[in-house]
């Protein structure tokens, strides 16, 4: 899987699908008796070096995007990027902060990603989820329970496939030139990682608390705490998927022994 996550990183899945569309994941799903793992781009991901048992479903493929009176549709594994350009296009604002986020919408969806003070379900208007067996549902934002980088569904085992969202039509003074800048010069954009590895605690930034213990630039094996912000793990020199989790654990133990403050991860790790 390393080459399907952004940390460069990971060991081997049992299988591998990507649809071409929904009812080919549907057919797919209605005979599959393997645990299924969902990706996007893979930059939230993590799967151990002892490989996931089980097939993991890609939705790059399903990407269409169209407007119906300011309601936008987009399929789960179109980029952030691609929704944000939509957005502009078609003189909506609000998506500004999608276009500093590597990901895909069913990602963005999972992880209510967020950015520059705006989160991605504040957006959502209804989200079209498929189960295990393939059944399609069209369900209603107070069917999750959505906080910070945290979506839990009430109906489990289901995964996104599409989503209806509405951005606003009043004009925003936020400059997506200007957020990339701001981003790059704070972040080591360009290098394998996975954005921020932990949540921020309440009233707590991760990455002050990490670079106050003295670990930017610690390694553990190929993986180090980034120089340029202490939040992000980079993988150096052929980091193993062990190496990154190590580097995680001892993050942790180190804040918690100095600040009595538990580091929770962003990052999932399958
Ligand atoms: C350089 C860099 C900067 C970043 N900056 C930010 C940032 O500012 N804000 C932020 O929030 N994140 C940031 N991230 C993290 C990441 O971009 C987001 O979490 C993004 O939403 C992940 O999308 P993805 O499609 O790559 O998801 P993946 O990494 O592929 O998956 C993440 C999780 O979502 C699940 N998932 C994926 N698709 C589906 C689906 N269709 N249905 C159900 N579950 C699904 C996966 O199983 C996994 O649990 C950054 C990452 C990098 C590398």
């Amino acid at each position: 899987m390393a080459s399907h996550c952004s940390l460069r990183s990971g060991g081997l899945a049992q299988d591998f699908f990507t649809p071409n569309s929904i009812q080919a994941l549907a057919d797919f799903l209605s005979t599959n008796t393997q645990a299924v793992v969902f990706v996007g781009l893979g930059s939230n991901l993590l799967i151990r070096d002892q490989g996931f048992n089980g097939v993991v479903v890609k939705l790059t493929q399903l990407n269409a995007l169209s407007i119906n009176h300011s309601t936008i549709s987009v399929s789960a594994g179109t980029t952030l990027a691609k929704l944000s350009r939509f957005i502009h296009s078609q003189h909506q604002y609000g998506g500004e902060f999608l276009s500093a986020i590597p990901g895909t919408v069913g990602g963005a969806l999972a992880m209510n990603a967020g950015a520059f003070g705006s989160e991605f379900w504040q957006y959502v208007v209804q989200v079209q989820t498929m189960n295990s067996s393939g059944e399609v549902f069209w369900r209603s934002v107070d069917e999750f329970n959505i906080s910070y980088r945290q979506v839990t569904p009430k109906h489990a085992d289901e995964f996104f496939v599409a989503a209806k969202l509405a951005f606003n039509t009043e004009k925003s003074d936020q400059d997506v030139k200007q957020l990339l800048l701001k981003r790059n010069a704070s972040q080591p954009i360009g290098l394998p990682s996975c954005g921020s590895v932990f949540k921020n605690p309440p009233g707590q930034y991760a990455a002050e608390l990490i670079e106050l213990a003295n670990l930017k630039g610690h390694c553990v094996g190929g993986a180090c705490v980034s120089n340029k912000h202490a939040n992000f793990i980079i993988n150096q020199n052929k980091a193993t998927a062990s190496d990154i989790e190590n580097l995680i654990t001892h993050i942790q133990q180190t804040v918690k022994s100095k600040f009595n403050i538990n580091l929770e991860t962003e990052l999932i790790i399958i």
